[in-house]
């Protein structure tokens, strides 16, 4: 990473009690870049509106839904916008996610209440806009 370089990272890797459980992801190597200032943590889903905790979600055809069976896809896109929106105002040119989340997995998401391959609906955004997504496990 170069020496002055700021990157966007889902906040509950760099420790913030951001999922919907009200715990954290956090990776040591995010935290580091954190401390040194270099690390912007967005969570999408409480920038879509959604409360901590709140209930857990999947994707289920193009929609977003929680335990209760709430759509909840609007908020999802709204956060998804609001990242995009900082990732283009600040040129960030690198953005950690973590994988297997409806919101920021990468590679990897929920579908129908199973971890199984595709993007998040944040991901899927930020890389349609051409931004270097980087998966965290
Ligand atoms: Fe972390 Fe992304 Fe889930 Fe927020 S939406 S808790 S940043 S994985």
């Amino acid at each position: 990473m170069k020496k002055n370089e700021v990157v966007i990272a889902s906040a509950c890797l760099v420790g913030l009690n951001t999922r919907y459980d009200g715990k954290n992801e956090k990776r040591d190597e995010i935290y580091r870049l954190f401390l040194e200032g270099k690390v912007i943590p967005l969570c999408p889903e409480q920038l879509g509106g959604l409360p901590t905790p709140r209930q857990k979600s999947t994707i289920i055809d193009n929609s977003v839904v929680n335990e209760s069976g709430e759509d909840i896809t609007q908020n999802f896109k709204r956060g998804a916008e609001e990242v995009l929106k900082c990732a283009k105002a600040l040129n960030i040119k690198k953005i950690y996610l973590k994988e297997g989340s409806p919101s920021c997995g990468v590679y990897f998401t929920n579908k129908n209440w199973k971890r199984c391959k595709g993007s998040g609906i944040t991901a899927k955004l930020l890389k349609k806009a051409g931004f270097n997504i980087i998966p965290i496990e």
